[in-house]
């Protein structure tokens, strides 16, 4: 004590304890002399009134602490306690670092710390609200098989379910966990980190769904732990299970992370050496950074080889991975469900599935439809009709891609010749109806029915006369005949459309739309009057917008452009009378839709050879070379070079293009035992102690639903693949 520098005297405020008690506290600038210890009151959580006292240094641990409070309280070797400290104002905080020193952790003479002891059900007597007490009972005497235990959905939290399943039932994590190894790995200083409280926070979801007191556990606190560090992850949205998995692999890693301080590495260029050279100093340089019970369980090494297409210049790197993300084999077809309609009014629209390519224009649709349906691919119009309405119509050349699988595609058949001169007009057809009275309402407006029509009309025939017409004819199948009634006729030779002209505005120069008759004739002025016996119309004819809801003509440029050279706009809405019995449009399958798509399952193996296949890179992600000074769309090739213990294979099932991501449901087949990986490592094999290159299947995430159905119990989700060989 002669040599010490500084030499001071702690005499910790109001302590009136007098012996003397040597020791030297070692500070950052200083070094003092410890004269009185620090005097803790230790209690039991369920045993708050009955403290005893004991005395540390200022240098003793908190486990120092735990351990005298065990000693104490003679604690069972097997029991897991942890300590807290009650502050002043009554609040209680976890005494989380058991490496920090009694001084570090700021704890003075006459502190209260309350040593807490896991229940048999592996769950934390604080972490209980008090309401439960009696379900805690009932769970302590429930005996079931060790980590058979599900999870409750806590709301949408089935992911998260599914990647913890998954992972639980990895052994080697598992029993890490169970054994307490984590304990003395816990990383409270790493940034990367989350001060161990999400390793933490999944040891005791682990505890307890293998302690055999649980049915199923509430990941309550474990979902709130991973909220608080990834916030993607802290509402009640779904998410990937992937997604999650990945991310609750980095945080157990970064807080178990034996490095304490991590050094600075300079990675070196290959520049021509040996693989093995090169995979073992990239190896030690990640161990250097990167020392987990994760990298050891989960952590592989894959070798990218770049190749510059302008100069040749070769480029290696060995780059650790957690999982391998394997692509799937994309089916370059695509099947369309759609609705054909024929021209002729006695065939009823068919209902067709064809097979067309992915990258295909709207022309390939309609040549697969052709052979269907025995109609000229050029005899054909294809639209999207959405709530009665055109939505929009295609023009041949247009992306198959811009047509998604919801969408109601009609496809209609035309007259052929369009293009001539003279040839015909197609004219888009709305069916109305007055809308059924309501409370109240007499039931003025109308509202649109059925689906819409593409009409080709002769231009010889643009007239009301004729336009009824045809109409009529076409909808022959949704009509009865019109009924005969004797009617005085103002003039001779005034067909049945004469009630449709009111409100166009010039014969066949306007553009035509169906509606419900008139009730009131109109007006016979002073024409002369005669009886006839003549068929009343079904329907009257008038323009109207795009929508179909206004009734006028429509302008052009607004709505839809039929004919590419020089149709007017053209809209119209047809209404059968309201009380007659108008049977409503049906349809037929074609024999087509009777086969079922036989979908070819792919082959694991099949994926994990496409993650090694050569690939040229995107546009979007070129390579930067070093001697060319400039970016290159540079080939890349993917090699495994050493596989983990436990290998966990990812499935993307996402396909991302540029309108929509698509999810891949492409059945995938693998092994439950022996998944050889032996052709796929490229590593020279050891003779002495062969790395395993074989592994058993031990868990599937399999997490499935359609990408909209947010309340699908199964979600949206990847699915992952977990191995091991003992
Ligand atoms: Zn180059």
């Amino acid at each position: 004590m002669s040599s010490l520098t500084h030499l001071q005297t702690i005499v910790p405020p109001g302590l009136r304890c007098s012996h003397l008690w040597g020791g030297v506290v070692e500070l950052p600038s200083t070094q003092k002399v410890e004269v009185y210890p620090v005097e803790l009151y230790l209690c039991q959580h369920n045993d708050m009134d009955s403290p005893v006292t004991a005395q540390f240094s200022r240098v003793d641990t908190i486990d120092a602490v735990l351990q005298e409070a065990r000693r104490q309280f003679e604690v069972p070797p097997e029991d897991e306690t942890r300590v807290w400290v009650k502050n002043s104002d009554g609040s209680c905080e976890r005494l989380r670092n058991i490496h920090m020193t009694v001084l570090d952790a700021c704890l003075s003479t006459g502190q209260v710390v309350i040593m807490e002891t896991r229940n048999k059900d592996g769950t934390w007597p604080s972490s209980r609200p008090h309401v439960m007490r009696n379900s805690v009972e009932d769970e302590e005497l429930y005996r079931g098989q060790p980590g058979v235990c599900g999870l409750t959905n806590l709301g949408n939290t089935c992911f998260m379910n599914s990647a913890f399943q998954c992972l639980s039932n990895v052994p080697p994590l598992t029993e890490y966990f169970l054994n307490n190894h984590y304990l003395g790995e816990l990383n409270f200083s790493n940034p990367l980190g989350m001060k161990g409280e999400i390793a933490e926070a999944y040891a005791d979801l682990v505890k307890q769904a293998w302690s055999g007191h649980h049915r199923a556990i509430v990941p309550r606190m474990f979902k709130t732990k991973v909220g608080h560090f990834a916030s993607q992850f802290l509402g009640y949205q779904q998410h990937d299970a992937q997604e999650l998995l990945s991310f609750l692999l980095d945080g157990l890693h970064e807080d178990l992370n034996r490095v304490k301080r991590k050094e600075y590495v300079e990675l070196r260029d290959a520049a021509g050496r040996p693989d093995e050279e090169v995979a073992e100093e990239a190896w030690r340089n990640h161990k250097r950074r990167n020392d987990s019970i994760i990298v050891d369980i989960f952590h592989g090494l894959f070798k990218s080889t770049l190749v510059c297409p302008a100069c040749g210049k070769v480029s290696v790197t060995f780059d650790p991975f957690c999982y391998l993300s394997v692509p799937l084999p994309v089916s370059q077809e695509r099947a369309m469900e759609l609705f054909f309609v024929y021209m002729d009014p006695s065939r009823k629209p068919q209902q067709h599935r064809v097979v067309v390519p992915k990258a295909g224009k709207v022309l390939d649709l309609c040549l697969a439809l052709a052979k269907h349906t025995g109609v000229p691919a050029e005899q054909m119009m294809v639209a999207d009709v959405f709530s009665h309405r055109f939505y929009k119509l295609y023009q041949v050349d247009e992306a198959l891609s811009c047509i998604l699988d919801r969408d109601d595609i009609f496809v209609y058949e035309v007259a052929g010749g369009l293009a001539e001169p003279g040839g015909a007009l197609v004219l888009p057809v709305y069916l109305r109806e007055r809308a059924p009275p309501r409370d109240g309402d007499p039931g003025y407006g109308v509202v649109l029915f059925g689906h819409p029509l593409l009409v080709s009309v002769p231009r010889s025939q643009l007239s009301w006369d004729a336009l009824y017409g045809l109409l009529l004819e076409r909808l022959s199948s949704m009509t009865l005949p019109p009924p005969q009634v004797d009617e005085e006729e103002e003039a001779p030779g005034e067909g049945p459309a004469s009630q449709a002209e009111e409100g166009s505005s010039g014969g066949s120069g306007g553009p035509p739309t169906l509606s419900p008759p008139q009730a009131t004739p109109p007006p016979t002025a002073n024409r002369p009057k005669r009886k006839c016996r003549r068929r009343r119309p079904l329907f009257t004819v008038r323009p109207v917008n795009a929508n179909g809801t206004s009734e006028r003509p429509a302008l052009p440029g607004e709505g839809f452009s039929v004919n590419p050279r020089d149709s007017p706009l053209w809209g119209g809405a047809l209404g059968p009378p309201p009380d007659s019995p108008v049977p409503r449009q049906g349809y037929v399958k074609h024999e087509c839709m009777g086969h079922v798509q036989r979908r070819q399952p792919v082959k694991l193996r099949e994926c994990v050879e496409l993650f090694t296949t050569v690939e040229t890179l995107e546009e979007e992600n070129p390579w930067y070379c070093p001697t060319c000074k400039r970016h290159q769309l540079a080939t890349k090739k993917l090699d495994l070079w050493a596989l983990p213990e436990v290998l966990i294979i990812h499935l993307k099932r996402f396909s991302y293009t540029r309108l929509a991501r698509e999810k891949l449901d492409t059945l995938v087949e693998f092994p439950i035992r022996d998944l050889d990986f032996s052709d796929f490592i490229i590593k020279p094999r050891a003779d002495v102690a062969p790395a395993p290159h074989k592994y058993d299947l031990i868990a599937v995430s399999n997490h499935y639903g359609s990408l909209r159905d947010g309340h699908c119990m199964q979600g949206a989700g990847a699915v992952g693949w977990l191995g091991g060989r003992g």
